[in-house]
């Protein structure tokens, strides 16, 4: 079953729930994503992941910098695992793997938005997805080679928190899967307006 809503106002918005048919959700997406004319449009792609990762990446709004200490203090031992020591959570153990409520998903060490509902897709990998960050310059790119594998890191570049990674192997028209840990995220779900 698929559920799509467009508000034909502006700004444009959508939303797909029940993933069953991501071929059709994503050709639905790019049509939608193609006519969209918010002066913040953007699409990534692999090739400007990989510019990032290694001539720079974009400058972020604000920067938060904190200790060891105080990020230790603020977060749970799991959080700090994960965002501040580079730590990796067990797949389908994420409290966000399966939610498709509307919302923002903001980092959990700096509540910076990172990716929104708008987003996110069922990749069956057992770790929340995205196919594009909620801005271009919401997320920070680095070259990971541990584990004898090539892969691009994604930070968050407000605070430089651990989140996962990104492969190019997700759905078009982007063809980016944000492959992210749950508990380096908090969801601020949508207020309705409707009255
Ligand atoms: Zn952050």
């Amino acid at each position: 079953m698929i559920r799509v809503v467009i508000d034909v106002l502006f700004p444009l918005n959508y939303n797909c729930k029940f993933l069953n048919n991501n071929s059709t959700i994503f050709k639905l997406k790019k049509s939608i994503l193609l006519i969209k004319k918010r002066k913040e449009y953007f699409m990534l792609t692999w090739k400007e992941v990989i510019n990032f990762s290694v001539k720079g990446n974009p400058t972020p709004d604000k920067r938060v910098e904190k200790s060891e200490a105080e990020w230790q203090a603020q977060l749970t031992p799991e959080q700090f695992r994960i965002t501040r020591q580079k730590g990796t959570e067990r797949p389908h153990s994420g409290a966000l793997c399966s939610i498709h409520d509307e919302g923002k998903y903001n980092c959990v060490c700096c509540d910076t938005p990172l990716f929104d509902s708008t987003i996110k897709f069922s990749s069956g990998t057992g770790w929340p997805s995205f196919t594009q960050p909620i801005k271009e310059n919401a997320i920070k790119y680095e070259r990971d080679t541990a584990f004898g594998m090539v892969r691009v890191e994604v930070m968050c570049n407000t605070c430089d928190g651990h989140l996962g990674h990104v492969f190019p192997d997700g759905p078009e028209p982007s063809g980016l899967r944000y492959c992210i840990n749950s508990e380096s995220m908090q969801l601020e779900k949508e207020i309705s307006n409707d009255n």
